[in-house]
């Protein structure tokens, strides 16, 4: 059984409570997993607690590009830009079933804000800061051939464009690879755990109180250091652990819509730079996401919400670059919001404010790592850890040195086995398979690399008789789910391990009754408990859409 299942998390739990460890990771977010994962694979005994489900923060919100970021180069963060670009490669090495090249075009336009001659150097200088290593190099276009891409775009005063490449990724898949494999190296993994207090002995911080949000317990964790990877709640940690903490966050909230991809249906990806900040609209998988806003936001992070004012911003920004859609709110299938964990640095606007991330080691024992991105997330893990142990001395820098974190985040998943698993998937389709219909074996293969032979072999149910390839896919996605990334409660799935929530027009509520029976089945729910969940899911999906009202 795997350690991040849900039948493990009670034994990770007793383990939390009586073994001692080197580091305490807390935060199950991207910044979390990825700290975790890298002590782990030097050989540190690490725990790492998260309050609410895996992802839950900012890391299920975002835009969910894996990019260099075009738009700080107009902040000269050169530094930034080649550090994102190096590490989007590594990425395209080390999670191919997560991270997809994407092309992205960016039209110009006579009244807009940036300038071609300018762009074009902006351009030269993303090659060379990519060192010349991406899918494709920039190119430029005439507004006849924009046009000829992208026939909704808005024509008038149309100068031309660049073309460019990025990427773009399944943010809340890759914290869970990034556990899965965090766990695989050794770490003790939960969600629903809250970090409440530090332990203290000699002035020193020796360890932490949790809390258990499900059974309501408190438990002691004894660590040798602490690592703080709260993002937006950082200042909120910071003065529970540290007496006179200084606040160092300026968080900001940014909010996406999200259309069918066949109502908005762009081949690649479009920037929309003329706005005083760059909107983007991307096509991934079946949607289309428009965002983001950027806005300073001081209030509790867990309770971000999409205003109507958010809603009526990017639609009218979407309606004026693709006139040709027609674009109306009905459209919107769904929208999402999330809090960017930016660390304060005297800038007078919210987008002035610097991506760069920020490591503050605390002579009492704690760590803290805020702002970045998920771009660089692995870079910023590693430069903790080695920042943790240079404090530990020299003896134990040699032991730890060794980090593995440029393998495949899942070994069934490098880039030759997530080729050869389309290719397998195909050819099982070719020969007769049909529990699932081509597309969705197509979909298993991709979204799992050969790791979908696994998934069929153990989720598969056995008698599939009067149900279709779509429900079978989801109840296979479901069990895995459960077993490998202690998938816990309905919302749990539909919003942070599949897109049922976010891409259809139903937010897979027509499987509500079949995914939840599964649920009760594998974690015993009375049936009081399965239809408490079933209205938790609906609360949450209302609550989500509720600028609607
Ligand atoms: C709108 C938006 C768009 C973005 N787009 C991109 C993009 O396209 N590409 C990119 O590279 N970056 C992007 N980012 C930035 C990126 O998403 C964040 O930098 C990253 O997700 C931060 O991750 P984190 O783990 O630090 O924080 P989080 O994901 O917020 O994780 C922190 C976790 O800590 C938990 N926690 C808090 N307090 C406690 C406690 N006391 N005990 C236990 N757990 C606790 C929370 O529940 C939370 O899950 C975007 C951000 C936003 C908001």
């Amino acid at each position: 059984m795997s350690t991040l299942s849900v039948h493990s998390r009670q034994n990770n739990l007793e383990r939390m409570s009586s073994e001692k460890f080197d580091l305490l990771v807390i935060g199950g977010g991207i910044t979390g997993a990825g700290v975790a994962r890298d002590a782990a694979s030097r050989g540190l005994r690490v725990a790492l607690v998260e309050e609410k489900d895996f992802a839950w923060g900012t890391s299920s919100r975002s835009s969910k590009l894996v990019h260099g970021g075009i738009r700080y180069l107009e902040q000269y963060e050169f530094g930034l830009v080649f550090e994102a670009l190096s590490e989007r490669q590594r990425l395209f090495e080390m999670a191919p079933h997560l991270v997809h090249p994407l092309k992205f075009a960016i039209p110009l336009y006579e009244s807009g804000r940036v300038k071609p001659a300018l762009l074009k150097l902006g351009m030269m200088a993303y090659d060379f800061l990519s060192l010349y290593d991406a899918p494709e190099l920039h190119q430029s276009y005439s507004p006849s051939e924009l046009l000829h891409e992208y026939p909704q775009l808005q024509s008038d005063g149309l100068l031309g464009g660049f073309t460019y490449y990025d990427a773009y990724m399944d943010d809340d898949r890759l914290v869970h690879e990034t556990l899965r494999s965090a766990a695989h190296h050794g770490a003790v993994v939960s969600n629903f755990v809250r970090a409440e207090s530090p332990i203290e002995d000699q002035g020193q911080i020796v360890g932490v109180f949790c809390k258990d949000m499900i059974s309501n317990n408190s438990f002691s964790l004894s660590a040798r250091h602490i690592v703080s990877c709260v993002g937006p709640w950082t200042d909120l940690l910071g003065e529970q652990m540290i007496p006179q903490w200084k606040p160092i966050m300026r968080p900001s909230k940014g909010v996406h819509l999200v259309f069918e991809r066949g109502r908005l249906n762009l081949g690649e990806a479009v920037v929309m730079a003329a706005e005083k900040r760059i909107v983007f609209a991307i096509p991934r998988h079946e949607m289309t996401i428009i965002g983001t806003t950027d806005t300073d936001f001081s209030k509790d992070p867990g309770q971000v919400a999409t205003e109507k004012e958010d809603v009526d911003y990017l639609l009218g920004v979407a309606q004026k670059y693709f006139p040709g859609a027609n674009l109306t709110k009905s459209d919107i299938i769904s929208s999402y919001s999330g809090v960017r964990p930016l660390v304060h640095d005297g800038s007078t606007t919210e987008s002035g404010t610097s991506r760069e991330h920020v490591i503050l080691h605390h002579p009492k024992g704690v760590t803290f790592v805020a702002g970045g991105k998920y771009t660089t997330y692995r870079h910023m893990a590693e430069e903790a850890v080695l920042g943790v142990l240079d404090q530990w001395g020299p003896e134990e820098q040699i032991r730890y040195k060794d980090s593995k974190t440029l393998r495949p985040l899942n070994a069934k998943c490098s880039p030759v086995l997530w080729e050869r698993a389309s290719t397998e998937a195909s050819r099982m389709s070719d020969e007769g398979f049909r529990l699932l219909n081509r597309k969705d074996l197509s979909r298993l293969a991709d979204r799992h690399g050969m790791e979908f032979l696994d998934l069929l072999e153990k989720y598969a149910p056995s008698n599939s008789e009067g149900r279709t390839s779509d429900e079978i896919l989801w109840e296979i996605e479901l069990r895995h789910a459960m077993e490998e990334t202690m998938c816990l409660r309905m919302e749990d799935f539909f919003f942070r391990r599949v897109p049922l929530f976010l891409a259809r027009k139903d937010h897979g509520q027509s499987m509500n009754e079949p995914l939840s029976k599964v649920m009760a089945e594998v974690l015993g729910w009375s049936e009081k408990e399965r239809l408490d969940q079933v209205n938790a899911l609906q609360k949450q999906i209302s609550s989500e859409l509720s600028w609607r009202d």
